[in-house]
């Protein structure tokens, strides 16, 4: 924003203004507290009073906009909403003091990645803010969380990776080096489906800032590292200075300290993450596996609401911690499973200690608050009523048993000074603001309490004062009252102004009467006035005293704090895996995953949501999973729409992704080895919501796939090829089969590839790796029963027709369609029907007779392949030999 031209006739308010409007980039509001007010003037005005709908007045020629002080929480929070960055400028001396101008301060600058007051951070989710820059290394990245004091670097590390860290982490706002983010572009442009497309896509799907490119300079980043740190050097975090992810480190410092108008206090670690221990899940089987959010995009739904039964914001935040960041650590995978399992055996005081943690607050956000001075004094109440609560469950803690148990115990401070010096400072309600006041108890300062006392007989000064005036005047009506802009005055009706005696000095006319005041009441005013003057400021020092005595013991609130969010995620694990029968999972070095009875823990919970109340036959069929990378490394899943492939599919990656994370999961028992990434593709058909060029961008995934799968990873096909013309789709789909399996001759990433391409299902006889399997469904009558049952061989037949019935098409397209599909297959046993074969591997092998068939049946070209695959596979061959399902077994096969 400019000065106006004629800057001298500014009034020395205006110039002070100024001043500071100009040292900020046109992107931020400015609120200039003056009194009561943080006031909004020129273009601040008239997009605050836009965003805000607040009233725009014009002063001397310029648009003014107020809100009130004590509202401006909300109002700040709608700016932030709508993208903007909100400057605050206070007043830094008590104006009744002030000679000439009031001294005023810029004090804070509120960005979405910065902000760390409560009221504009979400209590559940991780509060990122992420800067990066690239090279020919690679990407080197530093994100933080202030309200947690997380600092983390990751470095030269391959875009397509940052991308899976990127997304887990959804920052809520991003620093680009800007020379380097137009040179980005300029790369797009060119291509357009790049992993730089990805980057920039995510770049602006988020609020960034460009930022300039010597806070990226590496001597400028070193310094500001070490000097927020408090350190010499890196080496105790086993990070050299020349780490290249020092420079986005350096420059994020750099924002933090501006947007806190000092240094952030709470950063004390600086952690290098390191890609090859964690397991790794891209954004597109993120989306797909539905993990944080599902497919609608609501966080019910999603994986992680399936598992979070926290019953605390900052467990809920670990959860998602702990689900964004999955470490490849067997030990600690283990410790997080045996937790619960110990939180398991007692149940009765399970459900006691959950209420009890439901009473802890938001110690690990309110401790970086206090660091960084922004903390109220309700929050010094969070944390005493935290303390407070701390013997209750060391209390509950003796009754479980284990080694692990008694680790969370260890960790979990008992702060017996803690307590008992609020039990005498801390009043019992603690109010939001020093100047409501009532923050320190009576009693615990002798100062305060003389204070306190002086103004309470000010007060019964001022009755008495009324009661007398009323007599003196006879104006029964007549009241003393104060308020803030004409502190305390006489107000007496319009009716009564006759009786108004001499020595009432008037003070202002309203709509019902008239304000007066007299010398005496001024001079009491006064007194009282700088008696709570003296009071706020004295238990501003004592709330500060306070203040520091609390963070003499930061580290182990801290820690403690940690330790509660632990419990908090183990006992909701705990309460879940008893609720809905959930096994420990084995983990191991070997190459295989083995589920028995497994079920998707999402949809499981939504089927018996819905049949409450209905009878019980309706449940989630569990299913056996047997997966080796020597051995069984390919499963391919057919069978009819709505059969349940998908969800079988997923299933597995669900229980192998569940099993890493340390939970526990939905199956009758699990074995599996750790995976290095899991992979997901969807045939593009099955996310029209996504665009367009869908199938460019599944083409693109599958590359990505296929470029970095190792034998340790997981991959999950459905649908692939969907997205082009049947044999396009169906020869991707093949070739990509082969590859998985014959690229990998030692044992590939173990798959489960569900199709609906039937033909593949020959790939069985060449490909010794693979195994065809199939999902259940009974034929009755001319209608199909979904067994939802997956089972060894190749499915028999699509029965398009018979599920385009269930979706209710009308009986006449329904009979048409019969008569067309018989007319087709009547057709194809004379023609030469192309089926791949091992032999023709690599060929697509369509025959032009063929092409032109399926051109000629053109949006049913299932039915074409109906009769082929009626040869290949009657419904009775179907073996049942390889998934021993005891339970299920007896009863689904007494149906064929
Ligand atoms: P497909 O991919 O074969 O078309 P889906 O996996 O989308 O089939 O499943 C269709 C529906 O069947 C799902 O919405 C789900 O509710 C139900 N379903 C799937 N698997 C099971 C199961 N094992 N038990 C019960 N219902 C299931
Ligand atoms: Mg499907």
């Amino acid at each position: 924003m400019t000065i106006p031209s004629d800057k001298d006739a500014l009034t020395p308010m205006m110039q002070q203004y100024f001043s500071v409007r100009n040292s900020l980039p046109d992107d931020t509001v400015l609120l200039f507290r003056l009194g009561d007010f943080y006031e909004l003037f020129y273009r601040d005005a008239e997009v605050a009073s836009s965003i805000l709908d607040i009233t725009l007045t014009r002063r001397q020629n310029y648009p003014m906009a107020g809100i009130p002080y004590h509202a401006a929480e909300n109002y700040i929070g709608r700016l932030l909403a709508a993208g903007k960055k909100v400057a605050i400028c206070e007043q830094v001396e008590n104006p009744a003091l002030a000679k000439g101008i009031v001294k005023r301060k810029l004090t804070r600058i509120l960005t979405p990645g910065t902000t760390m007051e409560d009221s504009q951070v979400d209590a559940r989710h991780q509060h990122y803010i992420l800067s990066f820059f690239t090279d020919k290394r690679g990407i080197h990245a530093s994100w933080l969380d202030l309200t947690t004091g997380t600092f983390c670097i990751a470095s030269a590390i391959e875009l397509f990776d940052m991308l899976a860290i990127f997304h887990a982490l959804r920052p809520r706002e991003i620093l680009v080096p800007e020379m380097a983010f137009d040179s980005w572009k300029e790369i797009v442009a060119r291509e357009h489906h790049g992993a730089y497309a990805q980057l920039l896509n995510f770049v602006e799907t988020c609020p960034y800032t460009r930022i300039p490119e010597y806070h990226f300079e590496p001597a400028f980043a070193v310094k500001m590292i070490l000097e927020t740190l408090g350190v010499l050097n890196l080496q105790g975090f086993g990070i050299s200075l020349d780490n290249p992810s020092l420079c986005p480190a350096g420059a994020l410092l750099q924002y933090v300290t501006e947007t806190l108008c000092s240094k952030p206090e709470n950063l004390r670690k600086l952690t290098e993450y390191n890609p090859k221990n964690r397991l790794l899940i891209d954004p597109a089987t993120q989306r797909n596996l539905e993990i944080f959010r599902s497919t609608q995009g609501a966080r019910d739904g999603s994986l992680i609401a399936a598992m979070d039964a926290t019953v605390t914001s900052q467990g809920a935040r670990l959860l998602e911690n702990f689900l964004s960041n999955i470490v490849l650590d067997l030990p600690e995978i283990l410790r997080r499973q045996n937790c619960v399992g110990h939180f398991l055996d007692n149940p009765g005081m399970l459900h006691e200690l959950r209420e009890t943690l439901r009473t802890v607050r938001d110690m690990e956000r309110i401790l970086s608050r206090l660091e960084n001075h922004l903390c109220y004094p309700r929050e010094i109440g969070a944390i005493r009523d935290t303390v407070n609560v701390l013997p209750e469950i060391h209390r509950l803690l003796k009754e479980f048993s284990g080694e692990e148990i008694e680790q969370l115990k260890q960790r979990i401070g008992h702060f017996d000074d803690l307590r008992e010096l609020f039990a005498k400072a801390l009043s019992d309600t603690v109010s939001g603001k020093i100047e409501d006041g009532g923050i320190i108890r009576d009693g615990y300062d002798e100062r305060l309490d003389y204070l306190r006392g002086l103004t309470s007989d000010s007060k019964n000064w001022i009755a008495n004062m009324q009661q007398k005036e009323i007599e003196r005047t006879g104006i029964r009506s007549l009241k003393i009252k104060y308020n803030n802009a004409f502190g305390y005055f006489i107000e007496v009706s319009k009716s009564n102004l006759s009786l108004v005696p001499e020595d009432y000095i008037r003070r202002q006319t309203t709509v019902n009467g008239e304000r007066f005041y007299t010398a005496e009441l001024k001079e009491k005013e006064k007194e009282i006035l700088s008696a709570e003057q003296k009071i706020q400021e004295r238990e501003q020092t004592l709330f500060d005293l306070l203040t520091k005595q609390v963070l003499e013991h930061v580290d182990g609130l801290r820690s403690t704090a940690q330790t509660l969010c632990e419990m908090d995620v183990f006992c909701g694990w705990a309460k879940l895996a008893r609720e809905w029968n959930y096994v420990k999972p084995i983990i191991d070095g070997s190459d295989v995953i083995e589920i028995r009875q497994g079920r998707h823990p999402v949809v499981e919970m939504m089927i018996s949501r819905q049949a409450l109340g209905l009878s019980n036959t309706f449940s989630f069929v569990p299913n056996d999973t047997v997966l080796a990378s020597s051995e069984e490394q390919i499963a391919l899943l057919t069978g009819p729409n709505m059969a349940g492939k998908s969800t079988y599919i997923r299933q597995v990656a669900l229980i192998a992704y569940m099993a890493h994370v340390g939970a526990w999961v939905p199956a009758a028992s699990c074995r599996l080895g750790l995976i290095d990434r899991i992979f997901s593709r969807v045939g593009a058909s099955d996310e029209l919501s996504r665009g367009n060029s869908t199938f460019m961008v599944e083409m693109n995934e599958t590359a990505n796939i296929l470029n970095n799968a190792t034998a340790k990873s997981l991959i999950i096909l459905d649908e692939i090829g969907r997205g082009t013309s049947t044999y396009d789709g169906m020869s991707i789909a093949w070739a990509v089969a082969e590859y998985l399996h014959d690229a990998f001759p030692e044992g590939g990433p173990k798959t489960l590839f569900a199709t609906h391409y039937h033909e593949l299902t020959q790939l069985e006889k060449s490909l010794p790796r693979l195994c065809n399997y199939s999902v259940l469904v009974k034929e009755w009558n001319d209608e199909i029963i979904f067994l939802r049952q997956v089972v060894r061989g190749a499915a028999d037949r699509s029965y398009g027709i018979q599920v385009a019935r269930l979706a209710g098409l009308p009986q006449t397209v329904i009979n048409r369609a019969k008569v067309l599909l018989a007319e087709l297959e009547g057709d194809s046993t004379n023609s030469n029907v192309s089926v791949m074969t091992g032999a023709e591997k690599q060929k697509t092998a369509v025959t032009s007779e063929n092409k032109r068939k399926v051109d000629a049946t053109a949006g049913e070209p299932e039915a074409s392949r109906e009769k082929q695959l009626k040869q290949q596979t009657p419904i009775g061959k179907l073996e049942v030999r390889h998934l021993p399902t005891p339970d299920n077994e007896k009863s689904q096969l007494e149906l064929f």
